[in-house]
């Protein structure tokens, strides 16, 4: 299939400026990844040159396969880093970090898939700097994972449906609508104050299956809603079916808010970690 042509409004701002160096200078003498560089997000210049970033914890290798993602995959990950929540809390400080977003590659591979990992991140992030909020994106964690993680929530918990019901192919074949509302919903039960989840548009979705997919969010009770243009990484993942206008995107919003979701980031350059804070403040 022909490469669609970019329009206008999907302009990239380049990384520049003092504070984007600072952040690439954390990083390396951190040794964390983030989630902007691996998916080459097209919003670093502008996330990053406000000092935010959204770390990606548990190594390069995911075990899942993604048709859309530029994630390396494998069948086993990379050997956690036991002082990675050390390194995170001290990447943060020197950021002045006061809103944290923290993601990870799937390990499927190991016996709690990761859901421990997140747990001993996020506390010690918390009792290193008192008062800092902290999003995590997870994968699709069932009950007793989650309970771990409960036990030190964060303040926002996310997990993608990342597509329409009838697209749901796109995703690893372990991923699937329903058990991915199954781990919203289960958030809900155990006490999350609030959760998040996010669609990528511009994959030959219907309107009306983005209406059925919001209230099927709404459900299973999640608050926060994010709807971004899906952009190619590279010719390896699939191709982009239609680029959604802003109006639309517009329209996905008002939609999104007469369905009583608490906040909604909806633009073709939003993605889950977008504005999160001002998401999480709104
Ligand atoms: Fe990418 Fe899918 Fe792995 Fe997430 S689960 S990192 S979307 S391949
Ligand atoms: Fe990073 Fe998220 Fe910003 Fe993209 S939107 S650059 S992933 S913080």
């Amino acid at each position: 299939m022909a490469e669609l042509r970019k329009p206008d409004w999907i302009r990239v701002r380049l990384p520049a400026g003092d504070t984007w160096r600072s952040v690439r200078q954390s990083l390396e003498k951190h040794r964390l990844r983030t989630v902007c560089d691996e998916a080459q997000c097209p919003n670093k210049g502008e996330c990053w040159g406000q000092g935010t970033a959204t770390f990606m914890i548990m190594g390069e290798d995911c075990t899942r396969s993604c048709r859309f993602c530029a994630v390396k995959t494998a069948k086993e990950g990379n050997p956690l880093r036991p002082d990675e929540g050390e390194a995170l809390a001290a990447s943060a400080k020197e950021l002045s970090l006061k809103y944290l977003v923290l993601t990870s590659v799937d390990r499927d591979d190991l016996a709690d898939r990761g859901s421990g990992h997140f747990v001993s991140c996020i506390k010690t992030i918390k009792e290193e700097i008192p008062g800092i909020k902290i999003e995590v994106l997870i994968p699709d964690y069932n009950e007793a994972e989650l309970a771990a993680i409960a036990l030190f929530p964060p303040d926002v918990l996310a997990h993608n449906v990342e597509t329409v019901r009838s697209l749901q192919h796109i995703r690893d074949v372990r991923a699937g609508f329903d058990k991915s509302l199954e781990t919203l919903k289960a958030a809900k039960r155990l006490g999350f104050s609030l959760t998040k989840s996010s669609l990528l548009m511009g994959l030959g979705e219907k309107p009306e299956e983005v209406f059925s997919a919001m209230d099927e969010l709404r459900e299973a009770g999640v608050d926060i809603l994010v709807m971004g243009q899906y952009l190619r990484p590279s010719p390896k993942q699939i191709p982009v079916i239609e680029y959604v206008s802003p109006e639309q995107f517009a329209l996905y919003a008002e939609e999104a808010l007469k369905r009583g979701f608490k906040s909604v980031v909806s633009s073709p350059l939003a993605r889950t970690s977008y504005h999160a804070r001002e998401a999480h403040e709104s």
